[in-house]
């Protein structure tokens, strides 16, 4: 196994993926919120805090392709996307402008808004002559904005951007560009997908050869009144859907430590189910096999997912076969 840094390392990130390869999660698409910017509300159920920077990460790694939509700029403090729009003078920086048709007395080359020559009755304010014909010794360049501070003219003032959230103020250029895409999971990338993933789908059939019915993510409410989902719930057909499972699975794709084992063991006695099997991949440390055996649930622990299915099948039907007998 190489040691280079892979998102999919993490437990969560390959929960996100398991739950788009088995067609759970159709796609991951971004969602422009006013206050936080980008937002992908599919994958931070699972990711929490850092959705967009794993999602960036599994792009990179080749796990999901993507499909811009959009884009839009966000804040370069705070990534927020809601902005007060401003205009500020090239020159000078100044947010003092006026804005208004403007006239060019040809004669002086002095530009003023045209409500300035008017106040004047025509009469240039720098040469102090009057004008005489449009076109002759003035013209109209059109709207522009006069600095009150500085006295220059511009056509086009700086934009300048505040953001609503955290009050940053910054030019379009400084503000972030961001494309909003929607990022799908790569399926032609199998053997990747074989390594972070694991396929329950051999499990189930093998088990309903056996005569029970195995449910994928199934949830149930505990005695505390707290919904918990188990990787994989399992009934003998007779009895399936309609009572408790007989035998309850969580997958674990990391290294498992005490505190995953705690938490398996808090659902199994809130939900009152006896049979509980953690399977981890790769491994579980020594904690964590010591607390799994002092609370009576099964262990499997494999090296890959290929090895997990397999082994995850074969501890399955062990435990069936023994309540049969019991
Ligand atoms: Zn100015
Ligand atoms: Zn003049
Ligand atoms: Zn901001």
């Amino acid at each position: 196994m190489s040691n280079e840094y892979s998102v999919t390392k993490k437990h969560e990130v390959r929960m996100l993926i398991q739950k788009m390869r088995d067609g759970m999660i159709k796609e991951l698409s971004a969602t422009v919120d006013p206050k936080l910017g980008i937002t992908y509300p599919e994958a931070e159920i699972y990711l929490k805090g850092n959705a967009q920077s794993t999602i960036e990460a599994l792009y990179q790694e080749g796990l999901l392709v993507k499909e811009q939509k959009e884009n839009v700029m966000v804040c370069r403090k705070c990534g927020g996307s809601s902005f007060r729009v401003m205009y500020r003078c090239p020159n000078c920086n100044s947010l003092n402008l006026r804005k208004g048709m403007t006239i060019q007395h040809l004669t002086c080359g002095y530009t003023e808004l045209e409500s300035v020559f008017a106040e004047r009755n025509y009469i240039c304010p720098k040469c102090k002559k009057k004008l005489r014909a449009l076109g002759v010794d003035y013209v109209k360049p059109g709207i522009q904005y006069v600095c009150n501070d500085c006295g220059s003219i511009t056509q086009h003032p700086t934009i300048l951007l505040k953001c609503w959230t955290c009050g940053e103020l910054q030019t379009l250029d400084e503000a972030k560009y961001m494309e909003v895409n929607t990022y799908l999971l790569d399926h032609t990338k199998r053997e990747l997908l074989e390594r972070v993933t694991f396929n329950l789908a051999p499990i189930v059939q093998r088990i309903s050869a056996l005569g029970w019915v195995a449910k994928k993510d199934y949830k149930i409410k505990g005695r505390s009144g707290i919904e918990h989902t188990f990787t994989l719930a399992l009934w003998p057909y007779e009895h399936a859907l309609h009572s408790l499972p007989e035998i309850v699975v969580d997958i674990h794709m990391d290294v498992a430590e005490d505190v995953h084992v705690l938490a398996l063991y808090a659902k199994i006695i809130d939900t009152g189910i006896k049979n509980a099997i953690f399977a981890v991949v790769p491994r579980a440390n020594e904690k964590a096999k010591a607390l799994a055996k002092y609370y009576e649930i099964t262990m499997v622990e494999a090296e890959n997912s290929e090895v997990l299915t397999e082994k995850l099948t074969l501890t399955i039907e062990d435990k069936i076969k023994k309540l049969l007998i019991s």
